[in-house]
């Protein structure tokens, strides 16, 4: 094994191509043998589902170099079930599980070259996505699909670390009450780049997203769960049928109970509440937990007690614990590491 010679501390967050991925066919009813290959390029006919009407799911998830020198991913299994949830959701036949968990093996392997070394802050991203590949006009499902997971080395994906961000709050919506925001789908993604791009371009970090049907409670960032702290031990976080379920939100909230001793409430929470919080964070596989400072609402202000300089006690404490877990400092809850090597 020779690593790649990588500036692991400086490679960003962005695509770099690694030797081999894995892809599976549907056909004719069932999902075909899978196999690694080298080609990264993809040639599908030009009147594909996916290119046509979006038809697409994907998952995320990581795998990190352990203090131990193991390799290891966090908690595939639930990107596995998840991603039947979003398969089925869009008409699209699910992977199996089991071979979910196979493919993340296979590509790590194949590519641990590329796992970036303990202690760089770096990791192996994973990329699952299955994408109707078959040709359609009249509007109606693919007959066949692709799963294909590849790989690429990622860099802490807010660089200069955990340093407090700042929302504001979207004039458009994310998710309609009963639509696709709970499925980890391309087409959440291809409706957010506009009110994303604009947040950026005024100096935001991330959108903060309200409720579709009253735009008084408040859901997700583009692509991270949100979860709240008091000044007197509870973690609160927005509950709602169209936040996508994030698995390191549902982690965060075991910890927060069995290992922190706070109490965990799941509800609706309304805009205005958000100044009784003292602590705030984004939580997602890309940057596992990231500070709020301040969240902007038009003319209207709310900074959290630890500003945009400090982050705050509960949260540091949390993304400590996650963290050392993820890479093997300390020891994980049953089940939730899946060494692959
Ligand atoms: C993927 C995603 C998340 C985070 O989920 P994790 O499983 O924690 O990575 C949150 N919100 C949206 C919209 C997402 O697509």
């Amino acid at each position: 094994m020779t690593k790649k010679n990588l500036d692991w501390k400086n490679i960003g967050f962005q695509y770099h191509e690694t030797d081999k991925r894995y892809i599976a066919n549907y056909k004719d009813g069932s999902w075909g043998e899978g196999q690694l290959i080298s080609d990264p390029n993809i040639v599908i006919n030009e009147s594909a589902g996916v290119l046509q009407y979006c038809q697409q799911v994907f998952e995320g998830l990581k795998a990190y170099t352990a203090k131990d020198g193991s390799i290891v991913t966090f908690r595939p299994d639930l990107n596995a079930e998840r991603m039947v949830q979003s398969a089925k959701g869009l008409r699209i036949p699910p992977f199996p599980e089991e071979r979910f968990l196979e493919a993340v093996d296979q590509v790590v392997e194949a590519n641990q070259d590329w796992v970036p070394p303990y202690g760089t802050g770096a990791s192996l991203y994973l990329r699952p996505y299955i994408f109707a590949s078959t040709p359609v006009i009249g509007i109606k499902p693919a007959t066949e699909y692709q799963f294909r997971l590849y790989s690429t080395p990622v860099g802490p994906y807010f660089k200069g670390g955990a340093k407090p961000i700042t929302l504001t709050v979207s004039e458009y919506d994310r998710a309609a009450p009963k639509g696709t925001g709970h499925l980890k789908a391309g087409l959440n993604y291809a409706m957010s780049l506009n009110t994303t791009v604009k947040a950026h371009e005024d100096g935001f970090d991330e959108n903060l997203f309200l409720d579709a049907a009253t735009r008084s409670y408040i859901e997700e960032s583009g692509g991270a769960n949100i979860i709240l702290i008091t000044d007197d031990n509870k973690l609160v976080t927005p509950k709602s049928n169209s936040i996508l379920p994030s698995i390191t939100k549902r982690s965060i909230i075991y910890l927060a109970k069995n290992y922190l001793d706070l109490e965990v409430i799941e509800r609706k929470v309304r805009f205005e509440e958000l100044e009784d919080f003292t602590e705030a964070g984004l939580c997602g596989t890309a940057a596992v937990i990231s500070p709020i400072g301040k969240v902007v609402n038009g003319q209207e202000e709310v900074e959290f007690s630890n500003g945009m300089n400090n982050v705050g006690p509960v949260i540091k404490k949390i993304y400590e614990i996650l963290t050392k877990m993820q890479l093997g400092v300390i020891e994980a809850p049953e089940g939730w590491i899946r060494k692959i090597k």
